[in-house]
């Protein structure tokens, strides 16, 4: 059957509460890191409102008609919307879809419920047509917005919306978790500080061998500082290499050589394995110039993940040639 992850207990006592006290919103906004599991609590929640035959009033049955379709994925009173490509934007004609759906009649007398996600791909005239609905909801409906980046949606829709915050997970029950999903649970913690208190990211870190590719964009900080390397040859592999997801390593790189430079303790980090080596690379950076590039690449990042398509090596290049000035600069060159 399905459940909750252990580290978002808090959420699914708040979402009872809120519940069996008859207090549901019209809209809600889940919203966490990538790798929080916002998506699971979604479904969970949909059960929870669908299922006809709950347990001791708070978990799906796991066998009555509504979870036979909810697993099937045809319930006829749920419905997804995502971008038709990954990536892409969702457009006004889906959230007019959306409408028509959830102003019609229950098929089985509960509650209607819409997923929206992410929900800030939604363009600028399908934010506003979704806001039209959130003035005047139809009666037992629920719209569930998912977003690892809520700041990115109109205010006007956030202030409109109740919201669900998943907050990193570091505590004993996560890193139990993550134990039992490994095969040598030895690396979960280290894993699980990487990948910034998202377990699901921490696994797919060990899955995808993502690691390894830390580690190249390490060794290319260094070349790059030692001058062995082109700056452009460094942009075509990055961008090779899925520009976000460097993108996201540098944030993190970085973040860190920002901390261990204003000489906050060495545990904070989330790169410790690295230490020495990330110290030899802010040996010659002051920190105001290593915040510049931090700033730097999180607004790239942003950019990047941004909906308009920008050139993402054109993100890189202008990361590489940041931090090459700055190291130039404090040489004296
Ligand atoms: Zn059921």
């Amino acid at each position: 059957m399905l459940k909750i992850f252990p580290w978002q207990e808090g959420q699914w006592q708040q979402w009872q509460l809120t519940r069996k006290n008859d207090r549901l919103p019209h809209a809600l906004i889940l919203e966490g890191p990538e790798g929080i599991g916002i998506d699971k609590f979604s479904r969970c929640i949909t059960y929870n409102l669908l299922c006809e035959q709950l347990i001791d009033d708070t978990t799906a049955c796991g066998h009555c008609r509504a979870c036979d379709l909810l697993r099937a994925g045809s319930h006829p009173d749920l419905r997804m919307i995502e971008p038709e490509e990954e990536g892409k934007q969702i457009k006004v004609d889906q959230i007019r879809s959306l409408i028509d759906f959830i102003n019609l009649k229950s098929q089985y007398r509960r509650y209607k419920i819409t997923i929206i996600t992410p929900a800030e791909s939604m363009n600028r005239s399908a934010a506003n047509t979704l806001l039209k609905t959130l003035e005047e909801p139809p009666g037992k409906s629920l719209l569930i917005l998912l977003s690892h980046r809520p700041n990115l949606l109109p205010i006007t829709i956030r202030s409109r919306c109740q919201h669900i915050y998943f907050k990193p997970a570091y505590d004993k029950d996560t890193l139990n978790w993550l134990y039992d999903q490994m095969n040598d649970p030895s690396q979960a913690e280290q894993l699980l500080a990487m990948a910034g208190g998202a377990p699901l990211a921490a696994l797919e870190l060990l899955e995808n061998n993502r690691l390894n590719d830390r580690n190249i964009i390490l060794d290319d900080l260094e070349a790059l500082m030692e001058k062995q390397d082109d700056p452009v040859k460094v942009a075509e592999k990055w961008n090779s290499m899925n520009a976000n997801h460097v993108l996201r390593w540098l944030l993190q790189l970085i973040g860190d050589m920002v901390r261990l430079k204003s000489s906050a303790k060495p545990l904070k980090i989330q790169d410790a394995d690295l230490v020495t080596r990330l110290q030899h690379l802010i040996n010659p950076l002051d920190l105001r110039e290593l915040i510049l590039c931090h700033d730097l690449v999180l607004k790239n990042y942003s950019l990047g993940m941004g909906q308009v398509g920008y050139n993402s090596q054109g993100l890189l290049e202008d990361f590489i040639i940041y931090w090459q000035q700055s190291i130039n600069k404090r040489e004296g060159n």
